[in-house]
């Protein structure tokens, strides 16, 4: 069987029990079972975690002139949960998912919002934060020195590519070892069944 981990990024995993512990108790298995085989894709997640921390400064300092003052703030809770790559990248650094709260609305403001802003470290916020940009936003950044700026730029597009390249290398790793997980198919089917 081969697996197509487009089929793996959704938003409302969450929502969805059933295949959340699905999704969770895979990757359980893989990263618990399979520490050496997936040791490519730990090495792409510890970067990428390095350098999305690198780039926090820069949007820091851009979300602080306009953030406190905006009418229509973005963080609401159906922001705040993973997906499932955001989940392949947690298991990879080590780390396990989120307790999130049981009945919170999706539209009211995320759990995870206080009064400095997102309470989590950038590096392990769902990759949709971090890559959310409102047009104010990015005005304020555009508008600031050039050259901060386009280093940015090319620091977020390195970003995408490394995820890129650390999902590609989790999905090549679950295609071989397939064959010989007995159970691993039907609990795949499980977490991506829509
Ligand atoms: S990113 Fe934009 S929409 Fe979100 S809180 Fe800041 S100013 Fe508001
Ligand atoms: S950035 Fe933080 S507070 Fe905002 S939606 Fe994402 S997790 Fe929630």
């Amino acid at each position: 069987m081969t697996i197509p981990m487009s089929q793996l990024n959704d938003t409302p995993l969450w929502h969805d029990r059933e295949r959340w512990y699905a999704a969770t108790s895979f990757l359980e298995r893989m990263f618990n079972n399979y520490g050496s085989e997936l040791s490519e894709v730990t090495e792409y997640a510890n970067e990428l975690g390095k350098r999305i921390d690198a780039v926090s400064p820069f949007i820091q300092d851009n979300t602080a002139s306009v953030c406190p003052l905006c009418p229509k703030v973005c963080c609401i809770n159906v922001h705040g949960y993973y997906d499932h790559n955001d989940l392949t990248y947690i298991y990879a650094l080590g780390l396990r998912p989120l307790r999130y709260k049981e009945g919170l609305n999706d539209t009211g403001p995320c759990q995870f919002l206080s009064r400095d802003g997102c309470g989590l470290e950038r590096p392990v916020r769902p990759f949709r934060c971090n890559w959310y940009f409102c047009r104010r936003l990015t005005q304020q950044m555009e508008d600031g020195p050039a050259r901060p700026y386009r280093q940015f730029v090319n620091r977020f597009q390195e970003v995408v590519n490394l995820r890129r390249l650390m999902l590609d290398e989790f999905s090549c790793r679950v295609n071989l070892l397939a064959p010989q997980e007995e159970g691993f198919a039907s609990l795949y089917m499980k977490s991506v069944k829509s």
